[in-house]
């Protein structure tokens, strides 16, 4: 009976590289299509189109390293597949269910893939193309539905490995008709996909599964869909959608990459680094020119960096900054303002340059796994010059001190940006460093008025703040945000 069904789903697609592969892996996936509803009929399918409500986590973004309590309720999802094509349009509005910086309001998001192209459509429709890496996932994501994943195994061009059995599941790795490498596993006794899952680079998680489960399966137009999709990025859950309705082969819209987008030059990594010197004391330096600033600042016989932010090649480029103002005296350590990705993004690439970490106590044990994780997919500078991680826990406040220089780190107590923040407050020259509890310009302020009574509970007699975003401000401005507001 296996056998017949195989060499239908063979016949059905002339010639097929997976057709030629031994048997065992081909009948896991006809199996799987016939409990889908059959090969032909997944071949036949043009369009699908998914609707439903769930919700987003905030990967990296959470109160702790290990917090999930964070998420964006989804309303209005839509996601609107072309099978052929390769591509997919999401549509959703999304509400955050915690104090977010940009505000309590609903937020629309329109973004989509078209091959090997992804983009984000803006409020007023313009189109902005996205990174390579961005899209890649997004054609990663493409895979992971129980319909598209048995499709691409069963395309001329896929290739199907090392089939087996593994916890009640057969399972499959597959590499698409469009060259997407992932692993499709079984219910044993359905046949049914249970999940998918696939590997993506992460600046912080390094090499990273990605996992989407699939539950509640319906009959649907003669097909079995599954009415939960939930996915996972390593243990944090990214997306959970709960199905309300879901239909075949009717009208999905324009889903091709809007030509602003096509035309764009593409983003191949990160923007190379900007980094701009600003002297704001004797031994105070501002580094800034993009989105995310560091401080450095010089001790009798050392320098000490505020914020190895964003990823490898921000970090590495402040620290050449740093080594090119004072040649003579070593960089040795970089206090770490919070644990959220983008302010931890660079601590690796430090690490790799022998630099010790000043962090809240609650993120050591996390910097302890980030810091000795693989990154094979992307090899980064630690994995490429591995050095042995050295960190510093700071509890409720702790004093850096010698002749010439004082930092007084505090923990801002009570934040709802997060619990792991760290302020930075150097006494002789009146000067406080803070990321995201205070930036200048930004529309909306929700976590100023802590920052002022935390400011206040340690009597900091402030002249200056220096944001990790935005620019210098005094604290004049910092005390305006309370009178807009009120
Ligand atoms: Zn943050």
């Amino acid at each position: 009976m296996r056998r017949t069904l195989a060499a239908l789903a063979c016949s059905a697609l002339a010639v097929s590289i997976a057709c030629s592969k031994p048997g065992r892996e081909l009948q896991i996936v006809t199996d799987a299509a016939t409990a889908l509803g059959g090969s032909q009929h997944l071949i036949d399918l043009k369009t699908i189109v998914i609707e439903g409500e769930g919700t987003n986590g905030n990967l990296g973004q959470d109160m702790t390293p290990e917090a999930t309590g964070e998420a964006f309720e989804l309303f209005g999802y839509k996601r609107s597949v072309d099978v052929n094509a390769g591509r997919v349009r999401i549509e959703q509005t999304r509400t955050p269910n915690f104090v977010y910086f940009q505000g309590p309001q609903p937020q629309q998001q329109i973004f989509g893939v078209d091959g090997e192209i992804g983009y984000t459509l803006g409020a007023d429709g313009t189109a902005s193309r996205v990174s390579d890496a961005v899209a890649k996932d997004r054609l990663r994501d493409f895979y992971h539905h129980p319909i598209t994943a048995v499709r691409g195994a069963l395309m001329p061009g896929a290739t199907l490995s090392n089939p087996r059995t593994s916890s009640g599941q057969r399972v499959v790795d597959v590499v698409s008709d469009r060259k997407i490498a992932y692993t499709l596993a079984m219910d044993a006794r359905t046949n049914l996909p249970t999940r998918v899952v696939s590997m993506t680079d992460n600046s912080n998680l390094g090499d990273v599964a990605i996992e989407t489960t699939f539950a509640d399966y319906r009959d649907v137009n003669g097909l079995k869909m599954p009415f939960r999709i939930t996915t996972k990025t390593d243990k944090y859950t990214t997306s959970d959608i709960r199905v309300k309705k879901q239909f075949f082969d009717g009208i999905v819209g324009d889903l091709t990459v809007p030509v602003r987008a096509r035309t764009a030059t593409p983003i191949i990594g990160p923007p190379p680094a900007v980094v701009t010197v600003e002297e704001v004391a004797k031994g105070v330096w501002f580094l800034a020119g993009q989105s995310h600033h560091s401080v450095l600042v010089e001790f009798a016989d050392h320098l000490t960096l505020i914020e190895a932010p964003q990823n490898d090649v921000r970090a590495l480029a402040v620290i050449a900054k740093a080594k090119e103002l004072r040649p003579d005296k070593p960089l040795t350590e970089v206090i770490n303002t919070h644990h959220h990705f983008d302010h931890s993004g660079g601590l690796r690439a430090a690490v790799s340059q022998g630099l010790t970490i000043y962090t809240r106590r609650p993120n050591i044990a996390f910097y302890q796994t980030v810091l000795t994780r693989p990154h094979t997919l992307v090899p980064d500078a630690l994995t490429k010059h591995r050095q042995q991680p050295k960190l510093e826990a700071v509890d409720e406040e702790r004093t850096l001190q010698d002749d010439t220089m004082t930092i007084m780190l505090y923990h801002v107590a009570g934040s709802a940006h997060a619990d792991t923040l760290l302020m930075a407050y150097l006494p002789k020259e009146k000067i406080l460093v803070e990321a995201d509890v205070f930036s200048p310009q930004a529309p909306v302020q929700p976590y100023a008025a802590n920052l002022i009574e935390n400011i206040k509970e340690h009597s900091l007699a402030v002249d200056r703040i220096l944001p990790i975003h935005g620019t210098i401000a005094t604290y004049a401005d910092l005390m305006k945000t309370q009178a807009v507001q009120k």
